[in-house]
């Protein structure tokens, strides 16, 4: 269990004595990577950015830099629709720190929305700082924290000599060469109404994907479901119609990001911000009355 899911590695190797060395190694640095970015523990780096970067600019290291300049890029990407400094609206709607859902008032909502804006996290770059142009800004890095652990996870089996392995951090999957007997890693991608039943199978080598969903981390109230992926904008759970995105990149983090993104994008839009991207694929699933249907970007 790390940042409350389940990770899991398996890797294709000589002997379980080799194996075993590898995930003492791979488990020191998951542990790392919790105490820089999990904002359940008080001491990590990212709780402290949240608690003083307002007051003043907080250097940071260069691993948190890359990941807020990434997360700022698909902020960009996306015009808005990823936004790390959702973190305040996480509380009010009762996702974070405790997984009780709640509805919040509208005055509520619309002093909360004050404190939100990725525009509003300054990054100096040559200073190495970050700096909250807002008051009660706060950083969220849910959305792309699992992808980043992957991909480190990744790079250190390779620098142990790993060829073939697959890393999955509670569905943020990196696929490292081949199943053994030389075929693709294949990911069924599950129902998002029904956890019995594959919706499609992807192919992979060499590639991340991950997914986001609707079906995980949510709550129902008159018969309404709130979901835990938020559109800035409105500062609600997102409305979209979109229950479940797929996204398969390069790199884990990339995918991550993005499958959150489409999830506020919706469709249409999300299918063809993909399109436009190299490298980048997905499927995005809807559901309008009762009736799930699939989009696929050009690959
Ligand atoms: P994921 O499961 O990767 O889609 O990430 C969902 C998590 O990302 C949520 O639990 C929040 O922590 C965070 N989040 C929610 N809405 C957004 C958003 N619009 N942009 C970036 N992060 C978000
Ligand atoms: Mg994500």
């Amino acid at each position: 269990m790390l940042m409350g899911t389940i990770v899991s590695i398996e890797m294709v190797v000589g002997s379980s004595g080799v194996a075993n060395g590898i995930m003492d190694k791979v488990w020191a640095e998951a542990e790392r990577l919790e105490r820089v970015f999990s904002r359940y523990l008080p001491e990590s780096e990212i709780s402290l950015i949240n608690r003083e970067a307002f007051y003043r600019p907080v250097p940071v290291s260069d691993e948190m830099m890359n990941v807020l300049s990434r997360a700022a890029d698909i902020s960009r990407l996306t015009d808005g629709a990823f936004d790390i400094s959702v973190g305040p609206l996480m509380k009010i709607w009762g996702f974070f720190p405790e997984r009780e859902g709640r509805i919040p008032s509208e005055a509520e909502l619309a002093a909360c929305l004050a404190r939100v804006g990725w525009q509003a996290i300054e990054l100096n770059q040559s200073e190495r700082t970050v700096h909250f142009l807002k008051p009660g800004l706060e950083i969220d890095l849910g959305a792309l924290a699992k992808g980043y652990v992957v991909d480190r996870l990744t790079a250190l089996l390779i620098e142990e000599g790993i060829e073939n392995a697959i890393v999955n951090a509670g569905g943020d999957i990196y696929c490292l060469g081949e199943y053994p007997g030389g075929r693709n890693w294949r990911i069924g991608l599950e129902h998002p109404r029904d956890e019995d039943e594959i919706l499609t199978v992807l192919e992979l080598k060499n590639r991340a994907v991950a997914t986001s969903g609707d079906y995980r981390n949510y709550f129902i109230r008159s018969r309404l479901r709130y979901s835990h992926i938020i559109d800035p904008e409105t500062g609600r759970p997102s409305q979209s119609k979109v229950v479940e995105v797929s996204v398969m990149a390069p790199d884990c983090l990339t995918a991550d990001g993005l499958a959150t993104a489409m999830f506020v994008m919706g469709a249409d839009k999300g299918i063809n911000l993909l399109k436009k991207i190299d490298d980048v694929d997905g499927v995005i699933v809807t559901e309008e009355a009762g009736e799930i249907k699939l989009y696929f970007s050009d690959n």
